[in-house]
This record gives C-alpha cells, sequence and structure tokens, in this order.
C-alpha cells in the first residue's frame, strides 16, 4: 500500500497524542454539540423538505447520481416543458426500479404536453431553483447585500465570492473582471453597517467589514501552469485593478485555492503581486490552502517565509479542499500519484497538524479555518488556548447555506464566523449547486454522517490520528471509486501499464524539458544517413529538415534513398528474415521493452526534437512519446499471449494452431505523428517476426532516426531494421512493388494509401504472395453538439479537438454539427473562445496552436480557406500578424452555416479549418455526421441518456468519444482506428492489431500407430 505510506509519511511530525489537547477538543465539541440542541439538526438550513429529498437520494448512489445530474442539465433545457419532462423520464426511467412505486407509476404515464406535463416541469424547475438558493445569495448586487444583512443580524461576517468558474473567452474575463469591480463598488458603498466588534474586530482593531473571495484563473480564459509567465502576466492585468479598488475602499481580499495543478501558479502570483511596493504593507490579504494536500505543510512553511520577507502578516485560509473527487480521478487516469491523501482521516489529521503550524506563527499567518466539522474546529480551538493565540485573532469560516447551527453556535460562543457567501446566475449557480450537494452527501463528510447518518458524538470527536495506530482497518471504501484496470493482462504476462505523461504543471516537468530544447539546439545541423543492415550511408543528395516555426533555422540533413539502396535494403531485410523468425519469441519481446525504456530515459530529449520537426506542442510531443512507449511494451506483452500455440488434442490425435511472421515489411509513416505512429507499426512488425524497411516522412526523418538508433540500441538486428529515407515517388514503388516485400504498413493521405493498395495489389511473376497492405488514411471527423450539451465542455472539447496540433491529427475534429436550438449559443462562444487561441511556435509552453508541417500544407489549407468563403459563411479568421514570414503558420479559421456537402465539410483538409453544420434533430445530425467517405473518429455532447444511447448505436466511426474531446487515443484503453475509406485493417494499440502481421498455421498429426497412441494431456485443450 504505497500510496498510505506516502500519506502517512507527510503527516510524520503530527502530535498525535497530546492526551490533554485532545480532552480539551472533545470537551469543546460536546460544549459545540450541546449547543446544537434545541430543533432537529439539518445539514442545510431548516428546510425539511429539501432535506428529506437528500436524505431520499443518498439511500441509492443511482438515485443520486440521476437526481444531481438532472438538476445540472436543467439550466440548459430553457424552460421548455417538454424537453424537461423528457429528461425526467430519461433520468429517472434509469433509476426506475429504485424510485417509490408512486415515482414510478407518475413517470410511465408522464405525458410530454398538456397541463400535467407542464407541472411536473414548473415544479422541477422551482424545486431546483429553491435548492439553489439556499447556497446562493441572489443574482446580483442588491440581492446579494440584503443576504449580508440577514447575516449581520446574525453576528455573521462575510466573504463574497463570484460564481462563474469555466471562463472560455476573453470577454468572458472581462465582464467577469467587471463584476467584480462592479461588486466592490456596491458593496462598499452600501457597507454603512455599524461596527460589531466580534463579527468586525480582530485581536489588533476593526477590519474591513467587506471581504472578498476571487478565484484568479476565471480572470484569464487561457490560463495554463504549463505557462506560468504567460498565465501570470494576462491574470495580473485584470487582478490589479480589483485589488487598487478593494485597497482603495478599504476591503479586503482573499485568493480562492483552486485545483491542484493550478497551486503553483496561484501561489507565485500571491506573491509576486503582495510583494509589490503598492501593496506589500497591505495586511488585508488572504489565500486558502488545502489540507487535503499531502504539500499542504511546504505550502504553509512557504508562505510564511514569503510573510517574513514581506513584513507585512496576511490571511491563511486552511481548509481540507473541494477537489478531492476530481485530483484523484486526474491521477488515477494518468498514472500520477495523487496529490490528495487518500484517506479522509489523513486530511483530517493533517488539517489539525497544520492548525497548529498556523497558531504556532500567527504573527506571520492569519488563521482562518475554513471547515464544518465540528472535531476539526474544537481542535482548532483548543489549540489556540493551549498555546495562547488571542481569541479574536482567529476566525472561523463556513458556507452560505450550511450548517447554519455550527455558526450560530460559534457566534454564541463569542467567535468571529465569516460566512462565505456566492451570489450569480443560475447556469453557474447550478454547477455550484451540485458541488455543495455532493460535498454535503458524500460517503466521508462530516455534515452527512453528523446531521444525516446520526453518528454518534464520541465517534464525531474522535482523534483523527487514532486511525494511525496498529491494527486500524484502512477501509478500502476510502479509495477513488476507479482502480485501474488492465484489461488485456493476463496472470502470466507482464502487466501492461500505460506510460504516465509529464505532469508539466510542475516546474520539473518544464524545467526538463527547457533544458532538453536547449541541449538539442545545440546538435543542429548534423547530416543523418541512411542505414542498410547496419552500414551508415551518406548520400550526396539530401533531405533539409527545418524549423516548420522558424523557417530560417535548419535542424539537420537527412540522407535521400535512391531506388537501388531501398532494393538494397530490401535484399538485406529478405536475408535476415529467416534468422528473426526463428529468434525465441521472449527475445524479441524483451527489445521491445528495452527499446520502451531507452524512450522513457531520453523522453524529454526526443520531445524536444518532436517540438522543433514537426512543431508539436509540449503536451501534444510528450503525449506521442507516451505512445510510442506505450506500442512497445502493449505489443511485447500481447505477442507473449500470441505465441503460446493453442492446441486441440484429441486421442490420437494433436492439432496445434500458432503464428508466424509474413516477411520483409515496409513501414512508410507520417509526419504527424513521427515518432508513435511509425513506431508502433514497425514494432509490431519486428515482434510478430518480421523484418523491416522504415521509410519516414521527409518532412520528420530526424525524429525517425533517432527511433531507429533507439531500437538498434534496444537489440533489433541491424539487418532486420533497415532506415531508408527518401521522396516516395521514388522509392515508394520499389517498397511497395519488390515481389520479396510481403507486407505494407502505411499511415498517410488517403490518395496514396489508395495508390499503396493499388500497386500492391499486382503479382508480377516471382512474387510467391498476395501482398498485406494495412492502411491509416483520415477521416473527416465531426462532433455533434444536442441542445442539451454542457457547452463549456462542448467548446472546450471542439477547439482542443480542432485546432489542437493545428488540427494536424487524423483524429481531429473538421465539422462540428449543431443543434438548430444550441447552434446560435454554440457558435457564439465558439468564436468567441477561438479569438483567445494564442499562436506562436510550438517550442512556447504557451502555445496552442503552432506552425502546420510545410509550405504544401500551408498553401492547401489557404486554398481550402478561400474555398470555404464560397461555400459558407467565415466567423472566425486568426490574426497570425508577422508569423507568416518566420514559419508555416496558419491561423485557426471557423466557417458557419456550412452546408454539408459542400467541399470543406466532406474533404479532408487536415489543418486548422472548421466547419459548422447546423442540423434542425438529432436524426438530422446523426445523418450529416454518418455522411461522409471516411468512418475514424466521432463525438458528441450531450446530456440527455436517450441520445446517447442512440449516438453509441448509431454513430459508426472506428471511435466514438462522448462529452471529452475526440483526439488523444491511448494505447489500450482506446484502440485506434477507423473504416470505410478511413483505412485498411483492425485498430491500433488494441488486441487485433498483430495478428494482421502474422498468418496462421494449423498443424495435425496423428499419433496413432497401429492402435497405439500417447495419452493426452490434460490441459491440452485449454
Ligand atoms: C469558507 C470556506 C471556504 C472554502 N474555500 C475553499 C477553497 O478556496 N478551495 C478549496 O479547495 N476548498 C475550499 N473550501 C473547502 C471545501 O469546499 C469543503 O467545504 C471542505 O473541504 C469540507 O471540509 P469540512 O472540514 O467542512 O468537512 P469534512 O466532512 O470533515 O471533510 C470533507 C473533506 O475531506 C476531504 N476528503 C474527503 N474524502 C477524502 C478521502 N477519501 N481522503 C482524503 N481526504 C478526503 C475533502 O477535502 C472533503 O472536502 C472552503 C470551505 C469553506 C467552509
Amino acid at each position: 500500500m504505497p500510496l498510505l505510506h506516502a500519506g502517512v509519511a507527510h503527516l510524520a511530525g503530527h502530535r498525535a497524542s497530546d492526551p490533554k489537547l485532545d480532552d480539551l477538543t472533545r470537551r469543546i465539541g460536546a460544549d459545540l454539540f450541546a449547543r446544537l440542541e434545541g430543533g432537529k439538526p439539518t445539514v442545510f438550513s431548516a428546510k425539511w423538505l429539501d432535506d428529506q429529498l437528500m436524505a431520499w437520494s443518498m439511500e441509492d448512489e443511482l438515485v443520486k447520481v440521476q437526481l444531481f445530474r438532472f438538476i445540472d442539465v436543467l439550466p440548459a433545457l430553457l424552460g421548455s416543458t417538454p424537453n424537461i419532462v423528457r429528461h425526467v423520464k430519461e433520468y429517472f426511467g434509469l433509476a426506475k426500479d429504485r424510485l417509490p412505486l408512486p415515482m414510478r407509476w407518475g413517470l410511465k404515464i408522464l405525458p410530454k404536453r398538456g397541463p400535467i406535463a407542464s407541472l411536473v416541469a414548473s415544479t422541477a424547475k422551482t424545486n431546483a431553483i429553491r435548492l439553489a438558493k439556499r447556497f446562493i445569495a441572489g443574482s446580483n448586487v442588491p440581492e446579494a447585500l440584503s443576504a449580508i444583512e440577514d447575516l449581520r443580524k446574525k453576528r455573521c461576517a462575510f466573504t463574497i465570492d463570484l460564481l462563474g468558474e469555466a471562463v472560455l473567452t476573453e470577454a468572458e474575463a472581462d465582464h467577469y473582471q467587471q463584476q467584480y469591480l462592479d461588486l466592490v463598488e456596491g458593496l462598499t458603498a452600501a457597507a454603512q453597517w455599524p461596527t460589531d466588534p466580534q463579527m468586525d474586530c480582530d485581536h489588533l482593531g476593526p477590519m474591513p467589514k467587506v471581504n472578498i473571495s476571487i478565484k484568479i484563473s476565471s480572470l484569464y480564459s487561457q490560463f495554463d501552469p504549463i505557462d506560468p509567465d504567460g498565465s501570470a502576466a494576462a491574470v495580473k492585468v485584470r487582478l490589479l485593478p480589483i485589488l487598487r479598488l478593494i485597497r482603495d475602499r478599504g476591503a479586503f481580499v482573499n485568493i480562492d485555492m483552486e485545483q491542484f495543478s493550478y497551486k503553483e501558479t496561484t501561489l507565485r502570483i500571491f506573491e509576486e503581486v503582495f510583494n509589490e511596493p503598492e501593496f506589500r504593507n497591505w495586511p488585508h490579504v488572504g489565500i486558502a490552502i488545502q489540507a487535503y494536500l499531502k504539500s499542504c505543510g511546504d505550502d504553509l512553511a512557504r508562505l510564511r517565509d514569503f510573510s517574513k520577507r514581506r513584513g507585512t502578516p496576511f490571511w491563511v485560509r486552511l481548509v481540507k479542499g473541494a477537489y478531492w473527487d476530481y485530483e484523484t480521478a486526474i491521477a488515477d487516469q494518468n498514472d500520477w500519484e495523487p496529490p490528495v491523501f487518500m484517506n479522509k482521516w489523513e486530511s483530517d489529521v493533517n488539517y489539525e497538524k497544520q492548525t497548529r503550524f498556523l497558531m504556532e506563527n500567527y504573527q506571520y499567518l492569519r488563521p482562518a479555518f475554513g471547515s464544518h466539522n465540528i472535531r476539526s474546529i474544537s481542535n482548532a480551538l483548543a489549540l489556540a488556548d493551549s498555546l495562547n493565540v488571542p481569541a479574536k485573532c482567529i476566525e472561523f469560516q463556513l458556507l452560505y447555506g450550511m450548517a447554519d447551527q455550527i455558526k450560530d453556535a460559534l457566534v454564541e460562543m463569542g467567535h468571529r464566523v465569516r460566512v462565505y457567501t456566492p451570489y450569480g446566475q443560475l447556469l453557474p449557480g447550478m454547477a455550484y449547486l451540485v458541488r455543495r450537494l455532493l460535498e454535503n452527501t458524500a460517503n466521508q463528510s462530516f455534515l452527512r454522517a453528523s446531521f444525516i447518518e446520526h453518528v454518534s458524538e464520541a465517534e464525531l470527536l474522535q482523534n483523527p490520528a487514532d486511525n494511525e495506530k496498529p491494527g486500524h482497518d484502512d477501509s478500502p471504501e476510502h479509495k477513488p471509486a476507479a482502480t485501474p484496470s488492465h484489461s488485456n493482462t493476463s496472470l502470466e504476462t507482464p502487466m501492461f501499464k500505460n506510460e504516465a505523461p509529464i505532469d508539466f504543471s510542475q516546474e520539473a516537468g518544464r524545467a526538463a524539458q527547457r533544458e532538453a530544447l536547449a541541449q538539442v539546439k545545440k546538435q543542429l545541423g548534423k547530416t543523418w544517413p541512411l542505414l542498410i543492415a547496419g552500414k551508415a550511408i551518406e548520400t550526396r543528395d539530401t533531405i533539409t529538415s527545418l524549423n516548420p516555426a522558424n523557417t530560417s533555422q535548419v535542424l539537420g540533413k537527412v540522407s535521400k534513398a535512391s531506388p537501388e539502396q531501398a532494393r538494397q535494403a530490401v535484399a538485406a531485410a529478405s536475408k535476415a528474415f529467416d534468422a528473426w523468425r526463428d529468434r525465441p519469441v521472449e527475445e524479441r519481446c524483451a527489445i521491445l521493452d528495452k527499446a520502451a525504456d531507452l524512450m522513457h530515459e531520453r523522453r524529454f530529449e526526443l520531445c524536444a526534437w518532436t517540438i522543433l520537426e514537426a512543431g508539436k506542442q509540449w503536451r501534444e510531443a510528450d503525449g506521442e512519446l507516451c505512445e510510442a512507449i506505450d506500442f512497445c511494451r502493449y505489443y511485447a506483452a500481447e505477442m507473449r499471449k500470441l505465441a503460446k500455440p493453442q492446441r486441440r488434442d484429441l486421442t490420437g490425435e494433436e492439432n496445434e494452431y500458432f503464428y508466424e511472421p509474413r516477411g520483409v515489411t515496409t513501414v512508410i509513416g507520417p509526419w504527424n505523428f513521427p515518432l508513435a505512429i511509425p513506431c508502433g507499426m514497425a514494432v509490431a512488425a519486428l515482434v510478430t517476426g518480421n523484418p523491416v524497411i522504415y521509410k519516414p516522412a521527409e518532412q520528420t526523418s530526424i525524429i525517425a532516426a533517432q527511433m531507429v538508433n533507439i531500437l538498434h540500441e534496444a537489440g533489433v538486428p541491424k539487418d532486420v531494421l533497415h532506415f531508408l529515407p527518401g521522396v516516395g515517388e521514388e522509392i515508394g514503388p520499389v517498397l511497395v512493388g519488390h515481389p520479396e516485400v510481403a507486407m505494407i504498413v502505411f499511415t498517410g493521405s488517403r490518395a496514396v494509401g489508395l495508390l499503396i493498395n493499388k500497386q500492391a495489389s499486382e503479382t508480377p511473376p516471382g512474387q510467391p504472395f498476395v501482398k498485406k497492405v494495412i492502411t491509416e488514411m483520415g477521416g473527416k471527423n465531426a462532433i455533434i453538439v444536442d441542445d442539451d450539451a454542457d457547452l463549456d465542455q462542448a467548446v472546450a472539447g471542439t477547439l482542443a479537438a480542432a485546432f489542437g496540433y493545428q488540427g494536424q491529427k487524423c483524429s481531429a475534429a473538421s465539422r462540428v454539427i449543431v443543434l438548430q436550438a444550441a447552434y446560435d449559443i454554440f457558435v457564439n462562444r465558439l468564436v468567441e473562445a477561438a479569438k483567445a487561441i494564442r499562436v506562436m511556435a510550438a517550442e512556447e509552453p504557451g502555445s496552442f496552436v503552432g506552425p502546420v508541417i510545410d509550405e504544401e500544407s500551408r498553401k492547401r489549407i489557404l486554398s481550402y480557406i478561400e474555398l470555404g468563403k464560397k461555400e459558407a459563411r467565415l466567423v472566425h479568421a486568426t490574426d497570425i500578424g508577422n508569423l507568416a514570414e518566420q514559419g508555416y503558420f496558419v491561423g485557426p479559421h471557423i466557417f458557419a452555416d456550412v452546408p454539408p456537402t459542400a467541399k470543406i465539410a466532406q474533404e479532408e483538409i487536415f489543418g486548422p479549418v472548421l466547419a459548422i453544420i447546423k442540423a434542425k434533430d438529432m436524426d438530422e445530425a446523426l445523418k450529416i455526421a454518418n455522411g461522409t467517405e471516411y468512418a475514424l473518429t466521432g463525438g458528441l455532447f450531450s446530456r440527455s441518456p436517450a441520445n446517447i444511447a442512440r449516438i453509441r448505436r448509431e454513430f459508426r466511426v472506428g471511435n466514438l468519444y462522448i462529452n471529452r474531446k475526440i483526439t488523444g487515443a491511448i494505447v489500450d484503453r482506446q484502440p485506434f482506428g477507423g473504416f470505410k475509406m478511413s483505412g485498411i485493417g483492425s485498430k491500433a494499440g488494441g488486441p487485433d492489431y498483430l495478428l494482421q502481421f502474422v498468418n496462421p498455421r494449423c498443424i495435425t498429426e496423428n499419433t496413432m500407430r497401429h492402435g497405439f497412441m500417447p495419452a493426452v494431456e490434460k490441459d491440452s485443450n485449454s
């Protein structure tokens, strides 16, 4: 259980066994509990109906999920009765067996229209709005003010937060900033409340009455921790005017903490801004720090040191953290060590440990405690007492609409209570509501345990550190829901595991990539030879490899094979075939594993080449590197399985079924995945026992040479793998048509793929077989956007899929089909979001769109753009300034109202050009989506369970993605490949792929001689 140990290690040093402190904590806790008496406690405020609803939903996880999902989609249904009724039926229909009988009947007979339908729809809306209003203090400043005044009457101070975290466009970020400015103006103008020493003063005197909380990622639409410099600079442009206003109006500002990947940049911005001379002496600032993070102790120590340097103390709101499920899911998906503790008690223990740290350093870090957990709160009070921290120096913060009795009890005890009060529109409000509902109903929630499940007071006040004691059962229910399942593995083969990508939100990864880029730049200008049977051949005629982002930079020269050299390579490969075929399978597999290890070791260097030569962004290059490694390890694992002969032995008859390689294999690679795709094609051929001649794409021959060197170094014999860069038109006919070439594996354009297929089908005299062809030829991939889609998700997913790596992936989205009801709003948001996209050289970490691969591509894309202007309405054309003078840049272009049959909606453009097509309903959307000659990838954004089910059945593509981007397939998890004109063959990175590289054989032996035969082994049929 290494994770647990990792977690516990971070907790080392916590004084778990301080009986006096623990006793005091329990006594304070008991006092707090006693003050809650006098009315049945509720999780939220005293709203019986809602608590009943929550209690009911919590009885069944499926019902809860359906209820919360329904609440989440409700605002998108725009009040339409048939729409609401349809979703009620779809969501609750899925959980109908778990519903009370009257609800089941009601669902069955519920009509789509008419008075009963209207009543159900308006009841659903009213209930959701009522629930939302319990957690959200109004939708405008006057409403928020009225809520604040009610709070102050109860002697609760406030901090106000503006809802709306997903900022996709710069206009939205501007609007967000403006709303904050208006909020500060409005609140400070109205804040004429008399000073109440309990609420408004600390141990040093009066404090600001107006207190604002901000999530800084909302101030910049392209906030991305891979580019802390760019993100920090852009955030500051909008943050500073807000801070100046807050300071000038005598208010207080707190910086909220978001997901872990944003933490470094958030801390950096906090330190930089509040160290500026204009803010340095300002004490009324604070930041939230999360105790569920293993790094929390380091964060606080860093902030304490910063406070010392700064010379003016500031506040820290210690919370456990709101993103536990998200953090664990991201870590699980990427095979990263979770940044959070994995057991709830560990977060509780750490909260107490860090509470002590804050108390001990209160001169530098003013302590605020954001918790509803009576044990955590009592511990803070006990520590304040035992460390003689002035009572008024600390405060407790709780969320609006939650645990009101705890607030009342704390106020009654004389403490300062501040209520975190969100306000804003219903749409972001629903997302916030769902988060609060999830938090309250989570299995591990203190509120659920205390107020709903009525766990005993003694248990609730138990010291969380008791869980550290030996013999404590570390219950599995505390683990995240999903654990990786490597389904294709068997007990006998080493478990296949995907390579973990680099977490570029952390400085270590960024520094390594920067350093590798610098190192690779020192190696430019070399000439890379052909490699035929181990002989390095430098040719007079060479291919020049340029940096597509900076065409004056020559990366190197690559030798160019002639047809005669191609023939020599085929002859050498042919000669090496028998020995390679007969080499023990395990040795071939071990070579692949070794190659994977070498790539892992040189990952940053390989990525640097990909970034420079293919114009690929850091994350994209790293994703490709991981894919290459995965191909090696996955095909090695698959080959170990395939190598086991299947036996079907009977009495007197032995049957053996097994596979043998086909023979010399030509691998023709693309430039868009210059490492991963050729690596996958080549190692699949090699591990199954076929010699390989690899002809890379001309544009990316240097990265190809690196790959070949690694495979040789890993142990692939030099006469088995030949490196033959060259011009397709010159050596292609030999590599495809040569009678000793048994198989051609190709990824590239449809035209070339079909040509290869045609050429390969010829059987010249002397060719003893029909050649096998595997091709991957592209797509015209579509995303369907349903009218109930989460548009934040749909816009972000579409942009990533359409313009990531400049739209040059076979899986890229080039059509987006939007249902009529969502059309205008989607187009507007997409265009606004596209305006914020940053076009720059891929080596800049902030690059979203880099250069296209070469001049030919640029010209082709530009000609499609001209065609698009005639066929449809150009709604966005990115201004790329003078970048076109430096490299092969084309900015994203978006066309709307594109007829489904237009050329830009039918032909593969392979660049950052997106066609938006309107569909009147899902029938039409499907017809359009399926209406091209390709069938590679496709996607759907929808929150309708029925439409999701339908699209799964009827959108016929090789890889279908629902509610996410349609690019980025991962080996084994999403085996990749299409059909129709998208390719011939089965999916790369999937269980059938290797079968294409082998011929199956079956041998039957009659073992009976004159009625005598050996005994059949028992497991021979297994
Ligand atoms: C005023 C206020 C402001 C806040 N601001 C922020 C903020 O800026 N950023 C932020 O991230 N959070 C913030 N939160 C915290 C968050 O929203 C939750 O309210 C808080 O984590 C709940 O903790 P608790 O002590 O009230 O409840 P408890 O029920 O004692 O603790 C629940 C918490 O434990 C942690 N947890 C749950 N399961 C596990 C597990 N299996 N392993 C390890 N840990 C687990 C999670 O953090 C979960 O939220 C704020 C909370 C308040 C009250």
